[in-house]
């Protein structure tokens, strides 16, 4: 798959990163629309996406852990690492409608309002 990656802007093979990650090694991602395109090296490589999450502690949500503030976490972890590096965060259609759910969803556990509302 080629693309722009969202880290080092290089253009040409990128992966698909899932922002909310996994509930469990090898498990289904959390929400499965929301992606970015990230090359291999900012993915995986050692200065990478992953190994950052990891050193965050946000390789996977501990047991017991609020999984909504946990995918929050995730998502403003990420972007704080992609605005650190220079980069520009891109969502396609489907992320950003990910993300704006997940982002009402929290609001929503934080300030419940009427429902029927946009
Ligand atoms: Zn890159
Ligand atoms: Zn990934």
């Amino acid at each position: 798959m080629t693309g722009r990656c969202c880290l080092c802007g290089a253009v040409g093979q990128v992966e698909r990163h899932h922002v909310t990650g996994r509930l469990v090694r090898g498990g289904d991602y959390v929400d499965p629309a929301l992606v970015i395109e990230l090359c291999t090296a900012c993915h995986t490589g050692r200065a990478g996406l992953h190994p950052a999450l990891r050193a965050a502690g946000l390789d996977f949500p501990r047991p017991g852990v609020d999984l909504l503030g946990f995918r929050c976490r995730r998502l403003g972890v990420t972007e704080r690492l992609i605005g650190a590096a220079g980069g520009v965060l891109v969502l396609g259609p489907a992320s950003a409608i990910a993300t704006g759910d997940l982002v009402c969803a929290l609001a929503d556990a934080r300030a419940p309002r009427a429902r029927g509302v946009a």
